[in-house]
């Protein structure tokens, strides 16, 4: 098996404490098997807080969240009390994953930091350098890839190679691989993209006032940010959502509506950064991570989302 990743993927080290939008807080975080039978065996008080802690239902275990859903085991301090009392090795498989996302092929998987979490968002974004993909485990065998899978990871390398052309303003490659992939995005004005956003699922109030931002832009189309200092941020989220969303293709074919999504996406996200009071880094890092949690980190969402880019 080969194991891939973007180049940057090494840096991430999770921030705990110093995270203002912690993923123990607002998510249900199911428990896998293994790590549940191994929290039966805990004894003493922190045994008796994990029998408190958990709920069994048909469809396995799961965290009781606790007021304001924080994770029961998420102390005052912003730490882990699991793993302060049992050590990283004993979380359970999502909290030991969390952020990063996987992509499966025959022969290959493809890991990455997802843009929902403040930290990964503020490496992704704040990177200069073009994002490569690497080679992060080989366990050197002859890659056995099927033909489909082979073609597909060629096509998303040359639409991240035209995201890459630092020779045009990131606005226009977006175009450019819109153009290479036979896709395009239906011309609508922010606000009519506002009110396709809103009746999808969503969690953070935050998000209704960005939407809120769309609804009374009176522009005709998505503004984009144009100064020199944010093409490179825009190019970071374009592969990252090339990158990420491409292989569902793989699944369900829709290789022209994946690469459009990964275009509203980036342009969505430019268009929230253009129409904010005070654009600036920590704003954009904000909004992609609110973007990501309330749509890409949702099937439902980024589902519908395609299914409005195919009408
Ligand atoms: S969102 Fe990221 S940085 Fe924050 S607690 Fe979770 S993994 Fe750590």
């Amino acid at each position: 098996m080969k194991l891939y990743c973007p180049d940057y993927y090494n840096s991430f080290k999770c921030i705990a404490d110093k995270c203002r939008h912690s993923c123990c807080i607002g998510w249900e975080i199911d428990i896998d098997d293994n790590t549940r039978e191994f929290y039966r065996t805990v004894e003493g008080p922190l045994g008796e807080r994990l029998k408190k802690g958990i709920c069994d239902g048909e469809d396995g275990a799961h965290f009781i969240l606790g007021e304001h859903e924080r994770c029961p085991f998420l102390n005052k301090e912003g730490l882990c009390d699991l793993i302060i009392g049992l050590g990283e090795d004993k979380l359970c498989q999502i909290c030991t994953d969390h952020p990063r996302f996987r992509s499966f092929y025959q022969d290959r998987t493809e890991i990455g930091l997802g843009l929902c979490c403040e930290e990964a968002a503020r490496i992704i974004l704040t990177r200069d350098e073009k994002t490569n993909i690497i080679r992060l485990i080989d366990d050197g065998d002859l890659d056995t890839f099927l033909i489909e899978e082979i073609d597909l990871i060629k096509w998303r390398q040359q639409l991240i190679s035209i995201v890459q052309d630092r020779t045009m303003p990131v606005d226009d490659r977006l175009d450019d691989m819109l153009a290479f992939a036979e896709a395009e995005l239906p011309e609508k004005t922010p606000s009519e993209w506002a009110d396709i956003l809103r009746p999808l699922e969503r969690l953070d109030p935050e998000w209704d006032k960005r939407l809120d931002a769309l609804s009374c832009c009176g522009l005709k189309k998505l503004p984009f940010p144009m100064d020199s200092e944010w093409q490179t941020p825009m190019e970071q989220l374009a592969v990252y959502f090339l990158y990420r969303h491409i292989p569902g293709a793989l699944e369900d074919g829709d290789f022209e509506g994946r690469a459009a999504f990964a275009a509203l996406s980036v342009r969505i996200i430019g268009a929230l950064l253009c129409l904010s009071p005070s654009p600036s880094m920590p704003e954009l890092i904000e909004t992609a991570r609110l973007y990501s949690s309330e749509i890409e980190y949702s099937d439902d969402n980024t589902y519908a989302l395609l299914d409005e880019l195919a009408q």
